[in-house]
């Protein structure tokens, strides 16, 4: 099991990481895709990342969150970019838009998210993206990005059951579902059943949104075999089905990338079918030679 969104380098987990750490790989987490927030949380991502000795453990995205977009936005920005150019990271995020704190910088979360969508046609990343109160701004600024290759996460998935299938189908995108699901008022658990497995992945959004029955504490990833069993309830699916589906459809995000291993497949493939080919000429000649020479005989 994957869990696709989980801010393990807050003090939240200053403490005892290492045992939280451990929770997680016992109780089969696999892996665990942190997502920056700005500039200061990639340092903090760095000392966590060392904290792993598993390869592989962690993937790490690098982004700047729409609440910490401020009046220096394009400053911090540019640094971003560059952290995204050391090789590092795996992908941009969290990125996005968010109505519901603050508003005096709306234009200019608009203006970062562009920016960042962009980087990941650039640079042939997936994105992890926040929207919370924002679904019908966000949905005209990311239509234009449909059909380009863009692949990501809409994290902590909070719109409606037509924008998630338009999501889903004609942007090519996975919803994020987390512990919210467990709650009694999620309007998500009503219609969550008419969205195809094929785009769900799992998230904690640690230390945010425990599901029941933590619900009020901290989360964390061992959480979530809680959120794969109310989708195996709400799928009417077997645990074991969602579990594989929480590794599988997180990794096809990466699949994409390997454009440049495709290549080389098909040029292999290429040589082979020349090889047989002339091989079958030389078979083709081999025959006409012996029926020549059984002829002589
Ligand atoms: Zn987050």
């Amino acid at each position: 099991m994957i869990d696709t969104h989980t801010h393990l380098y807050l003090p939240e987990f200053h403490t005892d990481i290492e045992q939280v750490l451990n929770r997680a790989q016992q109780a089969g987490i696999t892996q665990c895709w942190i997502p920056g927030i700005d500039l200061d949380s990639l340092r903090a991502m760095s000392e966590l990342y060392e904290l792993m000795p598993v390869p592989g453990y962690f993937r790490l995205f690098a982004g700047l969150h729409p609440c910490e977009v401020k009046g220096n936005y394009r400053e911090e920005l540019k640094q971003i970019r560059q952290a995204l150019l050391s090789g590092k990271y795996d992908g941009i995020g969290e990125i996005g838009l968010d109505r519901h704190w603050d508003l005096s910088f709306f234009n200019e979360q608009l203006e970062a998210l562009r920016i960042q969508l962009d980087w990941a046609l650039e640079f042939n990343m997936p994105v992890l993206i926040h929207t919370r109160d924002a679904f019908d701004e966000i949905m005209p600024l990311i239509r234009p990005y449909f059909n380009k290759g863009l692949k990501g996460i809409f994290h902590s998935y909070a719109g409606t059951l037509e924008q998630a299938l338009e999501l889903c189908s004609e942007g090519g995108f996975y919803l994020g579902i987390n512990g919210s699901i467990t709650y009694k008022n999620s309007a998500q658990k009503l219609f969550l059943k008419e969205i195809p497995l094929q785009y769900i992945v799992t998230e904690t959004d640690a230390p945010y949104l425990s599901p029941v029955p933590h619900r009020g504490k901290r989360n964390e990833p061992a959480y979530i075999p809680l959120i794969v069993e109310q989708l195996a309830d709400i799928y009417q699916k077997a645990t074991e089905e969602i579990k594989k589906i929480s590794f599988a459809n997180p990794n096809c995000l990466f699949n994409y990338k390997s454009k440049d291993k495709a290549l080389v497949s098909y040029f292999f493939f290429v040589i082979c079918a020349v090889f047989l080919r002339s091989s079958v000429v030389e078979q083709g000649e081999m025959l006409e030679w012996l029926k020549r020479h059984a002829w002589k005989a």
